[in-house]
């Protein structure tokens, strides 16, 4: 079917706009365009912008129980329908159905998260500062946020967000990606049948210009934004600039350092999930696997044994991979590939030969995995969020501390030990936001917060947890005096600087 269009929502209803402008989405299992979704003029934008600020006050003076009952409605909605919604992303996205299931889980617990937000909006209290005088603190929701997000975790990671900041009595704008932009449009529909009201919960599908829209509006207060480093940097500065509260979390490249006592079947494992899983589009996918010592001959024929077992196809078909986003997407990865080869890497498999169970037409791309790769490489220096893992060889566990701490990335990284002192001393001394040892996509629980450092986040605060439930509120402190004037009578005119007594 071409003919379906994805449409913006507003006010609980789908929204057509003026905008002439579409882009085709593909179902990337087949090759075929499947829908085209709307790309709004900054006219639309400007319209789900007022709509959200009409709607913000009252939803932020409704009782945060009332708030919470909401989410909490939405979170059983969701929690019942899993499987509609990961066949909607892997529709547009590609992952196998299973590894779709696993983003709404994961995006889920982000909603229970929020169904506790009552706990963490309180605020505190102390008596009797001064004579007569009490002091006391409380969190409100800034208005409107927008959220702007990226084609791998269309569900997910718009879900980072908008359970907190609804939960904490804002109206939401997301931005999706316009490579998978229906899954959104499902979302929205949820929350109205949760009853959530007119306004608060809205959806701008579109590109730079709708991006650039909710950069500019003063009506916007705060930008949630996860994609690429050089966008997610535009991103911060544009809003900055404007005087709102930014997190941009931008790219990586996500090492893997494994030492000689390591668990090497563990390694193998967990090296093949993590660097091939969603076919290595994932903000925390493992692509360099840092080998110390000797150990690279073993670990490499282990990964290759367990490669061969691997089904490439549409992630329909009960495949382990499935296909990369789009046609142009592929061609970049695979440019990759040939530029390890003929920069005089070892292309122990070479993913350009996969034979696919899916669509002739498919974007398809096999596991591909390099040795002898070297940090000038261009596999080595960009994210290329494929499903190609690079192995590098160090002599020593300082080596390799020191190549990750020099990558300009610093997303996720893993540690494979058996050794519990150096495993401490990683965390210690690794320059990286998210940590697993023994664990290769360490991707924190809802009430943790995610986020990398250096060129992976832009902005100090992380994604959910406590930083997520501060990001979206702002404090208050009140001093107050209700005395009787007899026990605290006012103190006359007084010019110098208050001080308490
Ligand atoms: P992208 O940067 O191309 O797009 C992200 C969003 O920005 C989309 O909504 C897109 O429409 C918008 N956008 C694109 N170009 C723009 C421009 N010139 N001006 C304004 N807005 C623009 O990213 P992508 O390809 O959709 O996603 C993959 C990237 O996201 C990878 O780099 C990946 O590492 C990163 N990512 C990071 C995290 C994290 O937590 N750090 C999580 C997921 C994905």
């Amino acid at each position: 079917m071409t003919s379906d269009v994805v449409d913006h929502w507003l006010n609980n209803k789908r929204f057509a706009g003026t905008s002439e402008r579409m882009s085709e989405v593909t179902n990337p299992a087949t090759g075929k365009v499947s829908s085209v979704v709307r790309l709004a003029s900054d006219a639309d934008a400007q319209q789900v912008i007022a709509a959200a600020a009409d709607a913000a006050p009252a939803w932020g003076r409704v009782s945060v129980s009332a708030r919470v009952r909401i989410v909490f409605k939405f979170r059983e909605l969701l929690a019942g329908r899993t499987r509609e919604l990961a066949e909607i992303i892997t529709s547009e996205h590609g992952k196998v159905i299973e590894d779709a299931m696993g983003e709404v889980a994961r995006g889920l617990e982000v909603v229970e998260f929020a169904c506790g937000i009552p706990h963490l909006l309180k605020g505190s209290f102390s008596e009797s500062v001064s004579t007569g005088i009490n002091v006391h603190s409380k969190r409100q929701p800034l208005g409107v946020v927008g959220i702007i997000s990226p084609f791998n975790f269309p569900a997910m990671v718009p879900m980072w967000f908008y359970p907190i900041a609804i939960a904490a009595g804002n109206a939401v704008i997301v931005k999706p990606s316009e490579k998978a932009p229906t899954a959104l449009i499902w979302i929205a529909e949820l929350w109205k049948e949760a009853g959530l009201p007119d306004g608060v919960f809205n959806v701008l599908q579109g590109d730079k210009v709708a991006v650039d829209a909710l950069l500019d509006s003063p009506d916007v207060k705060s930008i949630s934004f996860v994609g690429s480093t050089p966008i997610a940097q535009y991103v911060y500065e544009r809003a900055s600039v404007n005087g709102k509260r930014v997190q941009a979390l931008g790219g990586a490249k996500n090492h893997m350092l494994v030492l000689p006592d390591a668990d090497m079947d563990l390694v193998a494992d967990s090296a093949v999930n993590a660097a091939f899983g969603s076919a290595g589009e994932r903000c925390m996918a493992i692509s360099v696997l840092v080998a110390v010592g000797s150990i690279a001959d073993d670990i490499i024929a282990k990964i290759a044994d367990r490669v061969a077992t691997l089904r490439v196809g549409d992630g329909t078909l009960g495949c382990d991979m499935g296909p990369l986003v789009t046609k142009e997407h592929r061609d970049k990865v695979a440019a990759y590939v040939q530029a390890g080869v003929d920069a005089g890497a070892t292309a122990v498999i070479d993913g350009r030969d996969v034979r696919a169970d899916g669509g002739d037409d498919g974007f398809w791309l096999g596991p591909t995995l390099f040795d002898h790769v070297t940090p000038d490489m261009s596999i080595y220096t960009d994210e290329i969020f494929g499903p190609v893992l690079s192995v590098v060889r160090v002599d020593t566990y300082n080596e390799g501390v020191e190549l990750i701490n020099a990558n300009p990335y610093g997303n996720g990284v893993a540690l494979f030990t058996t050794d519990g002192g150096a495993a401490r001393k990683f965390e210690l001394e690794v320059e990286v936001g998210m940590i697993g040892i023994n664990v290769p996509v360490p991707v924190p629980m809802a009430y943790y917060s995610f986020g990398g450092w250096k060129n992976s986040l832009f902005g100090d605060t992380h994604a959910h947890g406590v930083e997520g439930v501060n990001f979206f509120t702002r404090g208050k402190v009140i001093t107050s005096r209700w005395a009787d004037p007899a026990v605290a009578p006012s103190r006359g005119l007084e010019l110098a600087f208050p001080t308490m007594e």
